[in-house]
């Protein structure tokens, strides 16, 4: 070795200098200086590691997601858009913007996506609010039967700002096309909401376009519950249906807290009152009129996440996820248990658990206590509050994100049913569980989740679940 040459190995840094020697440095950091902060981290890593989660909404974010949304890049100021921004400093945030944007679109086959939404919600509020008027009618999905907070429920500000009319479900437990026709016919909405958070089964996109365009309606599909399998192709796009498509961005598809939206054939169609496009009127409508600075980690994240979800990898766990889905529901049916809609047709499983004898709230605390993460749902025609609930919700994301197959299902289908079964209900919120079921369930889950880690996550000693019953 040349002098040089150990001069310029002796000068070299000790640790790396990019955004791996950073986050190294600040989790060291973290844990020095604010140790109380550092070890309820660790917790949750250890709970996340060491129980199956069966929340629908849940999902793993690759670590590489976790990274790209904790980068420094957090520090960088920017409103505005790329090209177009209120301050000076954006240079590169510029192009990992633009990156997210034509990953979004390349993932969606979208001509249009805006990545800066802080999350679901929030890309539905610019939607309406660039669309609609205060008092203006929205038609959407009953929260009980399946929608969203967003589509206008009563407690959300979508349905105290404006004028709500909710479709639900026929006797079979899917949309009633018929009713959402009759009800856009009667009160000639502004715009039509499709997709939803507990629904097992898949819209018809195309049926609702046509109900829009017969009263002259905007039809949204928000898609936060299904994106991933819409971008892997296991569930059917709206893209091109819908005028314009939103999403959540931590759910399906494996990103960070936060929200698209979308557009396809209709990125260019006029806005209300033939003024500007619709793609003019997004961008308005996200800011300034609903947001100032987007978050750039998390768009840096988004970026990440879409790429992540169009590798083959990932299409492999969408068709796992959705098969897995269908074999709990089929093992589940067959152990007694009411199935909403006898099945599902993506990664979502609603069980009417009052008809088991529970409450949804005895439900899910129950499944906790032994490591079992699921959530009490109301189900159509519920007669117990939304903190009590008559059903449960489980989704299957994580658990093929872990590589639980449809063979494995059979056995998660008799631990929840070991559980569920053993249950004794003391009062709609109160239950015992024997302690020797308690004590099985707990060790098997936590065998199982030993056997499926968390695909890229350290696997820390697996946290007991010793609470009592
Ligand atoms: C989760 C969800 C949202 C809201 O998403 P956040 O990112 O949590 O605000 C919107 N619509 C539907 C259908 C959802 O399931």
């Amino acid at each position: 070795m040349s002098r040089g040459d150990q001069l310029r190995r002796t000068h070299r840094a000790p640790v790396d200098r990019g955004p791996a020697g950073l986050a190294a440095r600040a989790i060291a950091e973290l844990a020095d200086e604010d140790p109380l902060l550092y070890s309820l981290l660790a917790d949750d890593l250890r709970a996340q590691s060491g129980t199956l989660a069966m929340v629908a909404s849940s999902s793993l974010a690759p670590a590489s997601v976790l990274a790209a949304a904790g980068a420094a890049l957090s520090n960088v100021t920017a409103e505005g858009y790329p090209g177009a921004r209120f301050h000076a400093g954006c240079g590169v945030l510029d192009e990992i913007e633009r990156l997210a944007i034509e990953r979004a679109k390349i993932a969606f086959d979208a001509k249009y996506a805006n990545v800066q939404a802080h999350s679901g919600s929030s890309a539905n509020l610019a939607v309406y609010f660039g669309l609609l008027k205060p008092g203006d009618t929205i038609l959407g999905m009953d929260l009980d039967c399946g929608g969203h907070l967003t589509h206008g429920s009563p407690a959300s500000i979508t349905g105290k700002y404006f004028t709500s009319v909710s479709y639900g479900l026929d006797g079979t437990g899917r949309i009633d096309y018929q009713q959402v026709a009759e009800l856009a016919e009667e009160h000639r909405p502004k715009v039509i909401v499709c997709g939803a958070s507990a629904y097992p089964r898949t819209p018809d996109f195309k049926r609702f376009r046509e109900i829009a365009d017969s009263v002259g309606a905007y039809l949204i599909a928000d898609i936060s519950h299904v994106a991933g399998l819409v971008v892997a192709g296991e569930h059917p796009s709206p893209i091109d249906f819908a005028h314009i498509t939103t999403t959540s961005t931590y759910k399906q598809l494996c990103g960070p807290r936060g929200g698209l939206i979308l557009m396809g054939a209709d990125a260019d169609a006029p806005g209300p009152g033939g003024r500007g496009t619709l793609r003019k009127l997004l961008q308005r409508s996200v800011f300034p009129v609903g947001q100032g600075t987007p978050n750039p980690g998390s768009i840096a994240a988004k970026a990440r996440a879409l790429q992540y979800v169009t590798t083959p990898e990932f299409r492999w766990v969408a068709k796992m996820i959705v098969l897995d889905a269908k074999m709990i529901a089929a093992q589940l049916a067959d152990l007694g248990y009411q199935v909403l809609t006898g099945g599902t047709d993506n990664h979502m499983v609603l069980v009417n658990v009052l008809a088991s004898g529970l409450t949804g709230v005895v439900a899910e605390q129950a499944l906790e206590s032994c490591g079992i993460l699921v959530n009490k749902n109301r189900i159509p025609g519920d007669v117990k509050s939304a903190l009590i609930g008559s059903g449960i919700r489980l989704g299957m994301n994580s658990l093929a994100l872990r590589g639980l197959a449809p063979a494995d299902m059979g056995y998660c289908a008799e631990l929840l049913d070991t559980v569920l079964s053993a249950v004794t209900l003391v009062s709609d919120t109160e239950y015992t569980l024997p302690e020797s079921v308690h004590r099985h369930v707990s060790s098997a889950v936590e065998d199982l989740c030993r056997a499926y880690p968390v695909p890229g996550y350290p696997i820390p000693g697996l946290q007991e679940h010793s609470r009592a019953s």
